[in-house]
């Protein structure tokens, strides 16, 4: 996405209050990712030291059953910088994210995955993006060659219909990868939803935006989480919590039905009238019944998805169940000749 002159403006403004030396916090939601985890240490260590800036790790244990948590108390304990919160079970990749931003202490936070998809080099890039003024900068997928053709072109119809319904502007191809300042962080902070689809809250708060466009590769190792049914109940979050355009639409849709309805009630009733009694009419009437038993029961559906939320909502539990925090050495300075 191309910076538009008013955007070059308004960053501009935010270029004269950058610190020189923020503290980096890196959020790594891990679920089951012993496989990868030393490699994902490997890999991003040596990027966080050049960038030149103290930097912590922000690990989230989102209820991993294998050795994660372990290997990453033993890199903490051995002088790794930052923290692991343990969540008390899996609490998804959401959930995951909003424990992480809250324990962030840093001036500028960068969002990252453990298995390596998301190319820890493009840190310097985004850190460019930051620098010139922007608050958010985000990976943006170039190539999905990496992901099945159904998940690339179910996520592009998922783009397609979040855009038009909401009246908010997210990013196709845009995961959660992206590096953002401390005043996002703390609009993010202040949004009180327990349905956390963060994509759609990133986009939501808004602020000055940058792409910093990138192939994804395999994941190093381990397995993916996501299946297809929790993508499409991923989905429905994210359109439900967004918008009330599909209520409206079926309210008008419902307009509609009830218009023809109506026409073909009067059309009938007249021809009664004036031809009399006509009693075959068995398979009108049968259309008729199974066509509005359906419309009702799509649209008590459809009702149900938001009552569900209103519920979900209203009990006000929180977000997510902290067991242990584990605190590892203190943030590390990156900048080479201060070691
Ligand atoms: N993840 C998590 N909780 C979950 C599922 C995933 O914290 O319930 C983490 C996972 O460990 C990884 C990131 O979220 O660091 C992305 O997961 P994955 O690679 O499976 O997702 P995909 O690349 O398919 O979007
Ligand atoms: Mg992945």
């Amino acid at each position: 996405m191309q910076p538009t002159p008013a955007a070059q403006v308004y960053v501009s403004r935010r270029k004269q209050i950058r610190p020189d030396r923020p503290l980096l916090s890196v959020i790594v939601p891990v679920y089951n990712e012993e496989d990868v985890i030393r490699h994902f240490l490997e890999a991003t260590r040596p990027v966080l030291e050049e960038t030149g800036f103290p930097f912590e790790y922000v690990f989230i244990d989102d209820g991993s059953r294998d050795a994660t948590a372990d290997i990453l108390t033993e890199e903490l304990a051995n002088g790794l910088p930052g923290r692991l919160l343990g969540l008390s079970r899996n609490f998804g990749k959401e959930a995951a994210l909003s424990a992480g931003l809250e324990a962030a202490k840093g001036g500028i936070a960068v969002i990252i995955d453990a298995d390596l998809q998301d190319p820890p080099e493009l840190i310097h890039q985004m850190i460019d993006g930051w620098r010139a003024g922007y608050d958010v900068v985000y990976g943006l997928r170039v190539d999905r060659t990496s992901d099945t053709l159904i998940k690339r072109s179910t996520a592009g119809m998922f783009y397609q219909v979040f855009n038009k319904l909401s009246n908010i502007d997210m990013p196709a191809n845009a995961g959660d990868f992206r590096l953002i300042d401390r005043t996002v962080i703390d609009a993010l902070l202040r949004l009180p939803e327990r349905n956390r689809f963060m994509k759609g809250l990133f986009a939501w708060v808004g602020f000055p935006s940058m792409a910093v466009p990138y192939e994804r590769p395999q994941r190093k190792a381990g397995t993916g989480k996501f299946n297809y049914w929790k993508l499409w109940n991923f989905a429905l979050d994210g359109i439900a919590g967004f918008t009330t355009m599909p209520l409206r639409i079926w309210f008008y849709g419902g307009a509609l039905v009830s218009l023809i309805a109506f026409t073909y009630a009067l059309y009938l009733t007249l021809r009664v009238l004036i031809f009399g009694i006509d009693v075959p009419g068995y398979t009108s009437l049968m259309v008729a019944v199974l066509f509005f038993s359906g419309v009702q029961l799509l649209s008590i559906g459809m009702i149900g998805e938001y009552i569900s939320r209103l519920f979900n909502e209203t009990k006000q539990r929180p977000v997510y169940l902290l067991q242990d925090v584990i605190e590892g050495g203190p943030a590390k300075d990156g900048k080479p000749d201060a070691n």
